[in-house]
């Protein structure tokens, strides 16, 4: 029993950890990625399970009400949570992931501290785990604040900010060398763990609310890391993989998001440019200053939709806001009654966080095949009929391509200025994420239809049922 109780846990962690990987591959895409979330879950489960018959359990009253407990609002949580409020909730997650992470560090420490005898691999690994989870848990907590509006969105700092981080950092280097000499000594274990939860907060706080999903991804993949080590301080092989994992792929969708707005990771993290972004306000007018528009109204918008051969739908973060997905749906399916040939194009950045138009649209049962990646889709746009946007913005603005003193200059967009003709709908002339003012609404082959997206798909479901 003694040696076959271990054997079952490390094959039990070597099935979990296959799991893991094929549910990873299986997130790849979105035709098979619940499949791949149900396996992963099934991984983590068999990985809870095969840890609770690990004969140095020494109480599962308590394991079992924190797992009731956690289950219970974790339910509560994601039933409740809005789909436009997922990044914050990812944040929360990640925060409580890299506490749990320091915490299982500190109570390691303190338990070797009693034997009387921290090992030198025991004292590194509890000084990364408190660096790297202090910094998640406090740098969570502020990116979720943020993003709930509980404080302001727009970057905050000290004067001299970078100087008190870099003399903070330089502190905990010193804390840690005393550790290492010393590792029974705890005022330099504590002093190091409070160095990297003021450390969180400072790195966080001078970011704008705009950049959040970045840095929320980013404090992702640093959870993974402080998990992976925890699974040092504790030896425990599953928790080491899983950490590594989810920190290598929150890394990818880091390199993907700063990508998808070209822009580098250090710009992101130092250049405050939410500033004025999470406002929304910008430098740009809300009505367009002197330039004119073109606007149409639901049967206009019908005519051109229901008469085209093509019709390409541009969602962006006004739809997510609307939660028109479903409205967006129903007008795809009028249109293809009339042989309209519809197909979605998604943006890697529309939205605020990766991947946000696909989940709305899968919810919606778009089907996977309609859903285009820029690369496939901007070829097709010159030979589209209607490019219709709803609730987007900066992804469509051609001033990416044109004007090199744009802030987004450089970003790759959705090419619908080339289509022959282009709907907006939005409400205003108001600008998006970036603040900046979008040349695509003024051009004589764009009509803006102003409503909440919502209601305006609605409309035009309605006419085009009519025509
Ligand atoms: P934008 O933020 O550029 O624009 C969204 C537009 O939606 C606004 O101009 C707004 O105009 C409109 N809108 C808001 N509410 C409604 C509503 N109820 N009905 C209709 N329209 C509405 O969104 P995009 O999706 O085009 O671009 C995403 C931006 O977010 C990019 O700049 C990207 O870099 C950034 N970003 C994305 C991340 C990601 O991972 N997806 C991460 C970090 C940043 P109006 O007020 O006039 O209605």
């Amino acid at each position: 029993m003694e040696s076959f109780i271990p054997t079952t846990i490390q094959l039990s962690y070597l099935g979990a950890t296959a799991l893991f990987f094929l549910g990873l591959k299986k997130l790849g895409s979105p035709a098979t990625a619940r499949q791949g979330n149900t396996l992963a879950a099934g991984g983590m489960l068999i990985a809870v399970v095969a840890t609770l018959l690990d004969l140095q359990v020494v109480n599962y009253p308590m394991i079992g009400g924190a797992i009731a407990l956690g289950s219970i609002i974790g339910v509560i949580a994601a039933k409740k949570v809005a789909m436009t409020d997922m990044p914050q909730m990812v944040g929360l997650l990640n925060g409580l992931g890299g506490a749990a992470s320091a915490l299982v560090a500190i109570a390691e420490f303190y338990r070797l501290l009693g034997e009387g005898n921290v090992p030198l691999n025991a004292t590194i690994t509890a000084i990364l785990g408190s660096l790297i989870g202090g910094i998640t848990f406090t740098g969570s907590a502020i990116a979720f604040a943020k993003l709930q509006g509980l404080i302001t969105g727009k970057p905050v700092s000290l004067p001299g900010q970078q100087i008190i981080n870099i003399f903070l950092f330089a502190s905990f280097i010193a804390g840690s060398g005393l550790l290492l000499f010393n590792p029974l000594n705890t005022v330099a274990f504590l002093a190091i763990t409070a160095i990297a939860l003021v450390l969180g907060l400072f790195l966080v706080l001078p970011i704008g609310g705009g950049d959040m999903p970045v840095v929320i991804s980013l404090l992702n993949s640093l959870s993974g890391l402080a998990a992976s080590a925890a699974g040092f301080v504790v030896m425990n092989n599953v928790l080491i993989i899983a950490g590594a994992l989810v920190g290598a792929s929150g890394l990818i969708l880091t390199e993907i998001m700063c990508k998808g707005m070209n822009r580098s990771l250090p710009n992101v993290l130092f250049s405050a440019f939410g500033a004025t972004a999470a406002g929304g306000g910008g430098g740009a007018t809300a009505d367009g200053g002197d330039k004119s528009v073109h606007k149409i109204d639901a049967e206009e918008g019908a005519m051109m939709l229901g008469y085209a051969r093509s019709v390409v739908i541009v969602p962006g973060y006004g739809m997510a806001v609307a939660q028109a997905q479903h409205s967006v749906r129903e007008l795809a399916d009028q249109l293809e009654k009339k042989g309209v040939d519809v197909k979605y194009a998604i943006h890697p950045v529309a939205g605020r966080m990766p991947g946000h138009m696909n989940v709305l649209l899968a919810e919606a049962n778009v089907s996977y095949g309609q859903l285009h990646d820029m690369d496939d889709i901007n070829p097709e746009f010159e030979r589209t009929d209607v490019a219709l946007v709803i609730g987007a913005n900066d992804v469509v603005n051609p001033d990416a391509k044109t004007d090199s003193s744009s802030p987004i200059y450089g970003m790759p967009i959705l090419e619908v200025d080339k289509a022959k003709n282009t709907i907006v709908i939005k409400r205003s002339l108001k600008p998006g994420y970036a603040g900046i003012d979008n040349n695509l609404f003024y051009r004589d082959n764009t009509m803006m239809y102003f409503g909440s997206a919502k209601e305006a798909v609605g409309q035009l479901v309605s006419e085009v049922k009519q025509l």
